[in-house]
């Protein structure tokens, strides 16, 4: 058999996003000798280097989210994965010689590659009120299951209506002394259950018709000031230790909509293997349709993905086992 000619300039893996998920499938597909390029972006950071700390990672009691996220990096390079801090915009397909592969665009030049990652994370809606963005991680969060736990016999707010608000509410519950839920309707948009279950907890009150005006505190949050949409003219503090705000998270798939399935929220489609519905493109993360969003998640979608995107090129090349 003829041997294939492929492009020498051309990547084995190329992987969109810095974070613990691109950065977990780029060690496993460095480490498993693919020639792999990781773009990390310049527009926005990993969401985990958003947070002090960390603690539900396992083997690590404690780290700093910034901090995990340059040790994956660290031993990432460690096994020669290449890291470019460049954002894409575009990704189509291309021929590469005798093969079918990937382009990739970014804002300073363009990669061609056999396969790609695609680990480009979400972002939680902010509710664009002032001093938001300078509290996060001192009082402002977008995730319970990663924060609660600094919450115990404190009071804390929830602010939206929706099924994760709700749920989220619940379960701050367990840690903190009192939630408040704020929420702009005079009634919930949870499913049925879920508001049965707010309604019946001791520990839920509720600002019905109100938004968050302020964000007060000034080395952390001390409370908000929420003002009431049907009497604009009344506002009330409420004094809480931290705001918990759950009014929608969007997927960062703009790039990759076009050229694989997605589903109704706008998250990439991705089996157990990881693979989407175009060949060569894989996808890991906060980006993929799932139901549990953490680092230790990221990162096994991320071994999985490379894992996969390996036999993939191995096939490619025509070195199938
Ligand atoms: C405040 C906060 C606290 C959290 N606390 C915890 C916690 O305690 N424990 C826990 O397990 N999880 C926590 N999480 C969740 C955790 O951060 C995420 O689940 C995890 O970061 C997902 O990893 P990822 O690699 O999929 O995406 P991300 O970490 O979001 O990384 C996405 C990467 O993609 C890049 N990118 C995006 N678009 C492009 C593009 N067009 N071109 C190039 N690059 C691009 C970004 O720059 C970034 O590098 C927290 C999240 C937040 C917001």
């Amino acid at each position: 058999m003829a041997d294939i000619q492929i492009p020498k300039d051309t990547y084995d893996i190329v992987i969109v996003g810095g974070g613990p998920g691109g950065l977990t499938a780029g060690l496993y597909a460095s480490r498993a000798d693919m020639k792999t390029l990781l773009l990390e972006g310049n527009a926005q950071a990993s969401q985990i280097t958003m947070t002090d700390m960390i603690e539900n990672y396992p083997g690590i009691p404690a780290i700093g989210g910034f901090e995990i996220n340059e040790t994956f990096k660290k031993q990432a390079v460690s096994f020669g994965l290449e890291i470019k801090p460049e954002q894409v915009s575009r990704i189509h397909r291309v021929q590469l010689g005798d093969v079918e592969g990937w382009e990739v665009v970014t804002d300073r030049g363009a990669y061609r590659t056999l396969s790609v990652i695609v680990s480009t994370g979400a972002a939680w809606s902010r509710l664009g009120v002032p001093r938001e963005e300078e509290m996060v991680g001192r009082g402002i969060s977008y995730c319970a299951t990663c924060d609660a736990p600094f919450y115990r016999n404190r009071e804390v707010a929830v602010v939206g209506g929706g099924d994760t608000a709700v749920q989220e509410a619940i379960y701050l519950t367990k840690f903190a002394s009192k939630v408040t839920l704020i929420h702009r309707r005079d009634r919930l948009r949870a499913t049925a259950v879920l508001q049965q279950r707010a309604v019946a907890n001791e520990k839920i009150t509720f600002a019905w018709d109100s938004t968050v005006e302020e964000i007060l505190g000034e080395d952390g949050v001390t409370g908000v000031r929420i003002r009431n949409v049907k009497d604009p003219g009344r506002t009330e503090e409420i004094p809480v230790e931290g705001v918990f705000i759950f009014v929608g998270l969007i997927p960062n798939t703009d790039i990759v909509k076009e050229v694989v399935d997605i589903d109704a929220d706008g998250y990439i489609a991705a089996d157990r293997d990881m693979k989407t519905s175009a060949e060569g493109i894989f996808a890991c993360g906060d980006c993929i349709s799932k139901s549990l969003r953490q680092v230790v998640t990221a990162c096994g979608d991320g071994a999985t993905a490379a894992h996969s995107a390996s036999l993939y090129v191995d096939g490619v090349r025509g070195q199938a086992y």
